[in-house]
């Protein structure tokens, strides 16, 4: 694989080439995690296995990776005794490399991690009485420069590949200790090996850590494919939300070739607000994206489309915004709650959150206009987890150090 493959990203806004690939390792030895099982038999029989042993060696391995968490050909306990050292000499089962684990005082827990060419990302898990949610980033940084948002001004941006995202989700099962003990034969029915969610810790995932999901497509698609396997992790599409600040042309892929629940960041209900806050709304504007949104493939009642509203102080939380957003969600009739997320700031933002008051008063206006409006409480804010907040430590303080530089150069 090469590092110099570069792919650009559509988007007027900033067209950076991101670079794709993983780096080779050292050891010439190839991590198998983020490949599917036709890819893991491709390999197994470019090493010498025919085509049938392949299979066979493929799906088992499929199942102690993904279903069983081990990270140690070894644990396989029905490959064959010599066939493990014959693995463990060409490959190895990565996890992403961590730089700090941090817990908040409200149990919120964040992890700065690290891609193996060096470039750091984080994880968010978020536990609440009924159910633990995991925030998975879908790249390292994000092109998109939404006014608000913090992972916004990183100046490095590359694509997650699908074992660096599928990492993300096996590592919180490592760190919480949750991959089943299951047999290994149930066959070919691999609805045997679900993974049921009670008791968990971990039952859904939020594609709302940093980057743009949308931006890498196929690597999340694929990543998730392996977390929605019933022979890997297992964990069913309803539990699994994908957020997008509107790549529109993508959405109906999303809900065509991954099919999870659907999450937009709408956040105004002008062109000109929306403008300024998002970007890319000045290529898909709010008309197209709630079009696309009217066709997403999976949405009805029962799987109602969530809109994203930050409250930003007298930007975009009038009494006339609410109203206006309850008329556009009913005009396209589109399946629909509301997140009312109060804004987090970060040093340097541009905004201020909206009064506790106004954020009550917006919701009520959408709740009366028939439409779900809660308020996100923000979680993990003293560890810098909480929404739009995610910018690695190494990004951070090179920011202090260059201000630093900036005063001591205007001494
Ligand atoms: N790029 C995707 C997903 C990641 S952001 C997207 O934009 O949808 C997840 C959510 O956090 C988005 O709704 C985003 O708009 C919101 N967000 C970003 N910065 C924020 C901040 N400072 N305060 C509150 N929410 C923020
Ligand atoms: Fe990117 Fe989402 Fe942040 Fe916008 S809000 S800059 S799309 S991560």
């Amino acid at each position: 694989m090469s590092t110099s493959e570069l792919m650009s990203i559509p988007g007027i806004i900033d067209p950076v080439p991101v670079a794709r690939n993983i780096t080779p390792r050292a050891d010439g030895r190839t991590d198998l995690i983020g490949l599917p099982r036709a890819r893991l038999a491709d390999l197994l029989s470019a090493e010498g296995l025919d085509a049938r042993q392949a299979k066979l060696r493929a799906k088992q391995v499929f199942h102690w990776l993904y279903h069983r968490g081990v990270t140690d050909f070894e644990a396989m306990t029905d490959i064959a005794k010599p066939m493990r050292p014959w693995l463990t000499e060409r490959f190895v089962i990565g996890r992403p490399h961590i730089v700090e684990a941090q817990h908040s005082r409200d149990g919120t827990r964040k992890w700065l991690l690290q891609t193996d060419d060096g470039h750091e990302f984080e994880m968010v898990f978020i536990p609440d009485a009924d159910r633990g949610t995991l925030c998975v980033s879908s790249q390292v940084g994000c092109t998109l420069n939404c006014r608000f948002c913090h992972t916004g001004t990183m100046k490095l941006v590359r694509n997650l590949t699908p074992g660096e995202i599928v990492g993300q989700v096996m590592l919180a099962r490592d760190a919480l200790g949750e991959w089943p003990k299951g047999k290994m034969d149930f066959g070919d029915d691999a609805s045997e090996a679900e993974y049921t969610a009670d008791g968990r810790l971990l039952t859904n995932i939020v594609m709302m850590g940093m980057g743009e999901p949308l931006y890498n497509f196929d690597n999340v698609r694929d990543a998730l494919r392996l977390v929605m396997d019933g022979d890997g992790l297992a964990l069913s599409k309803r539990r699994i939300t994908l957020s997008t600040s509107g790549v529109v042309p993508m959405m109906e892929r999303c809900g065509e070739e991954i099919g999870v629940n659907l999450a937009v960041s709408l956040h105004a209900v002008s062109k000109e607000i929306r403008d300024e806050i998002v970007p890319l709304n000045r290529k898909y504007g709010i008309e197209e994206l709630l079009e696309a949104c009217a066709d997403y493939p999976g949405a009805s009642n029962a799987r109602r489309i969530t809109f994203e509203y930050v409250m930003l102080k007298d930007k975009n939380d009038s009494d006339a915004d609410a109203r206006e957003l309850v008329r556009l969600i009913r005009q396209y009739k589109l399946p629909a709650k509301v997140n009312l997320i109060p804004f987090n700031p970060w040093p340097g933002a541009p905004y201020e959150c909206s009064t506790p008051e106004r954020v009550r008063r917006f919701s009520e206006i959408v709740f009366d206009g028939g439409i779900s409006a809660p308020v996100r409480t923000p979680r993990g804010r003293d560890i810098d987890a909480a929404c739009g907040q995610l910018k690695t430590a190494a990004e951070k303080k090179s920011r202090a150090e260059r201000d630093r530089e900036a005063a001591a150069s205007a001494m």
